[in-house]
């Protein structure tokens, strides 16, 4: 079992430390928002004063923060940075979802000052980081893999070596930008439904058992009321913030302009959530932009 310094307990990181805690590792947890130590601890997990306190000893670093600027600001470039205190013999393990390009820049700062710094974005959403079934895809080499695959099992059930640092970012980005298509789809053939006389139940069931099925559908319904325990059904609190999907669409730009990559239907998809955040609802759970599609008094 390891020590682990875990920093960024929000919707994700929470639950994610919380079943380290339970696979048996003595987990240091920080966030810059107290009351987000709160579970983490009840379920037993060290409240770190600072992230300097909770990496401090750690075999394992794991940090699940929002963007790639809070990464960078964490590691190198904050006030405190953690490179300059971190030892060569801990494995730091980023999950967020950041810049392929930024994942390597860290690695290779890292690399430069004997640290080892891997890339390990996750899927799987707040259902599957509270049920510890999470993929992770993993960008690092392959010592850095098996070393990271133990402490990973306990997140989550697939963890895949992408490949080289910065290739599980490329992986993530891909995932996420298919995703944005499937569930703006998605919210597309059920308003149409429901706006023909459709109950969105009965049309959700029959679309899940046919050729339409997709993963919005299985565990993640869009449609308030179809599905218990899902943001839809809870006032799109919790979840996957659009401003994250947003940010995840724009990382999908970037790797398709480096690469002149044509993503017709990642950019469309980017639209209607750059839209449905321009209305203020960027702080709503991803699987609102079905409100997109409404009318205005949703009948
Ligand atoms: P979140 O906003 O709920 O949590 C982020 C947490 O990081 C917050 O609690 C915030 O206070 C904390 N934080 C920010 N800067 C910090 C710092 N310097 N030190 C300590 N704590 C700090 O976000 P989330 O939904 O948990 O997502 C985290 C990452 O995982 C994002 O990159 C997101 O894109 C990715 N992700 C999210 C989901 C999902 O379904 N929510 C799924 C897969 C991947």
């Amino acid at each position: 079992m390891a020590t682990i310094g875990f920093i960024g307990l929000g919707n994700m990181g929470g639950p994610m430390a919380i079943n380290l805690v339970k696979a048996g590792h003595q987990v240091k947890a920080f966030d810059l928002y107290k009351e987000a130590l709160a579970p983490v601890v009840d379920a037993g997990a060290t409240a770190a004063g600072s992230a300097a306190e909770a990496v401090s000893g750690a075999e394992i670093v794991i940090s699940m923060l929002p963007a790639g600027r809070h990464v960078e600001n964490l590691y190198v470039s904050g006030e405190h940075p953690l490179f300059d205190i971190i030892s060569g013999d801990t494995l730091i393990i980023d999950s967020s979802t950041i810049e392929a390009s930024t994942a390597k820049r860290l690695s290779e700062i890292g690399t430069g000052r004997g640290l080892q710094f891997i890339d390990a974005p996750v899927s799987g959403g707040v259902g599957g980081a509270k049920a510890g079934t999470l993929a992770f895809m993993v960008g690092g080499s392959k010592a850095q893999f098996e070393k990271a695959k133990p402490i990973l099992e306990g997140m989550g059930k697939n963890i895949f070596h992408a490949g080289d640092h910065g290739a599980g970012q490329i992986a993530k980005a891909c995932n996420n930008m298919l995703l944005a298509i499937l569930m703006t789809g998605t919210c597309e053939a059920l308003n149409m439904g429901v706006k023909n006389g459709l109950d969105p139940a009965v049309l959700s069931e029959i679309m899940k058992q046919s050729s339409g099925s997709n993963w919005a559908l299985q565990v993640y319904n869009p449609y308030p009321g179809v599905m218990e325990g899902v943001p839809s059904s809870n006032d799109y609190q919790g979840g996957f913030q659009v401003n994250l999907m947003f940010k995840d669409l724009g990382l999908a730009m970037d790797l398709s302009q480096q690469s002149a990559s044509p993503i017709p239907m990642g950019s469309q998809a980017r639209a209607l959530f750059s839209m449905h955040k321009a209305k203020g609802n960027g702080g709503l759970d991803f699987s609102s932009v079905l409100k997109l599609y409404q009318d205005e008094n949703n009948a």
